[in-house]
C-alpha cells in the first residue's frame, strides 16, 4: 500500500486518537495539533508506549493564521499533507432562548470555521499532485437537530454543504471530500451528559448501545483509502442505526 501523510485535527481527543491510530496502522504517517504543551507531551508519551509516533504541530483550529502555520510545520516535518481529517470539535450546549453569543461562536468557529482554516493551506498541494482526502467528522446531530444544539446542529450541518461544493470542485483533481456523522459514541463529550439522559439516547439506539471511537476511525480508513476513489460528496453515517434516510 501507499504510505501518505495524514493530518487528523483534535487527534488527542476520543474519536481523534482512534483515526490517529487507525490510519498509522494503516502505515500512514500521522500528525495531530495540540494547544496545550503539558497535555499534548503526555499524550503523546502515552502514545509511544502503545507503540505509536505521532508528530504534533501547536495550533488553534479557530484561527486562519495558526492553522497555516501548523499545516506548515507538518508540512516541513513529514511531507505534503495529503490525507486530511477535520475532526477537531466542541458542545457548548444550551436551548436556544437561553444561548449565549460566545456559545454560538465558539461552536461555529470550532467544528465549522475549523474546516476553512485547515482545509485551505492544503487544498492547492492536493489539486497540484491530484490526489488527496478530505473527511470532515460531523454529527447524527447535524442532520436531524437535537434539543439544546442549535449551534452544534448548525455548525455540523454546514460541514456537509462545506462537503458537498468542495467535493464538486475537486473531482476532477484527484481529490475526494466526504463527510463522516457519527451516532453516539462512548467518548468523555458522550459520557459528560447526564446519565438518565445517556440511558434514554441508548434506548433510541436500534443496535442497544453506544458507538466505539474505533468504529468511526474505520470509516475513516474505508473513505482514505486508495479504492474510495469514487466516493465524493457522500456522508457517511455511523450510528448504530439511530437515525437513517435523509
Ligand atoms: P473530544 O472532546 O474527546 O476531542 C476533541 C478534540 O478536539 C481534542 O483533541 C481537542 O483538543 C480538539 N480541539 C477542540 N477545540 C480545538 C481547537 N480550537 N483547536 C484545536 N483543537 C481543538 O471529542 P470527540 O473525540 O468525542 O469528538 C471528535 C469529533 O467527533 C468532534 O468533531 C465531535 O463533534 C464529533 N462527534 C462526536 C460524537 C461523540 O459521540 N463523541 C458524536 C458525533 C460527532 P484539546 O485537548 O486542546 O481541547
Amino acid at each position: 500500500m501507499t504510505s501518505r501523510v495524514a493530518l487528523v485535527t483534535g487527534g488527542t481527543g476520543g474519536i481523534g486518537t482512534a483515526i490517529v491510530k487507525r490510519l498509522a496502522d494503516m502505515g500512514h504517517k500521522v500528525a495531530t495539533n495540540y494547544r496545550n504543551e503539558e497535555k499534548a507531551r503526555a499524550w503523546q508519551e502515552k502514545m509511544k508506549a502503545d507503540g505509536y509516533d505521532v508528530f504534533m504541530a501547536k495550533g488553534d483550529v479557530t484561527s486562519p493564521q495558526e492553522a497555516e502555520a501548523m499545516v506548515r510545520e507538518v508540512e516541513a516535518k513529514l511531507g505534503p499533507v495529503e490525507i486530511l481529517v477535520n475532526n477537531a470539535g466542541i458542545t457548548r450546549d444550551g436551548t436556544f432562548h437561553k444561548m449565549k453569543a460566545e456559545q454560538w461562536t465558539d461552536v461555529i468557529n470550532t467544528n465549522l470555521n475549523s474546516c476553512f482554516n485547515v482545509t485551505r493551506p492544503v487544498i492547492d498541494g492536493m489539486r497540484e499532485r491530484k490526489w488527496g482526502r478530505v473527511i470532515q467528522i460531523s454529527s447524527i446531530n447535524g442532520l436531524k437537530g437535537q434539543y439544546g444544539q442549535a449551534n452544534y446542529a448548525a455548525a455540523k450541518a454546514g460541514m456537509h454543504g462545506f462537503t458537498i461544493s468542495l467535493a464538486r470542485e475537486n473531482a476532477r483533481n484527484g481529490v475526494t471530500v466526504n463527510t463522516i456523522s457519527p451516532g453516539y459514541i462512548a467518548t468523555d463529550m458522550v459520557m459528560a451528559v447526564p446519565e438518565d439522559v445517556r440511558a434514554k439516547i441508548v434506548a433510541d439506539i436500534p443496535t442497544g448501545r453506544l458507538g466505539t471511537p474505533e468504529e468511526i476511525a474505520y470509516g475513516v480508513a474505508f473513505l482514505a483509502d486508495e479504492q474510495a476513489s469514487w466516493i465524493t460528496g457522500s456522508n457517511l453515517d455511523i450510528n448504530g442505526g439511530h437515525h437513517m434516510g435523509w
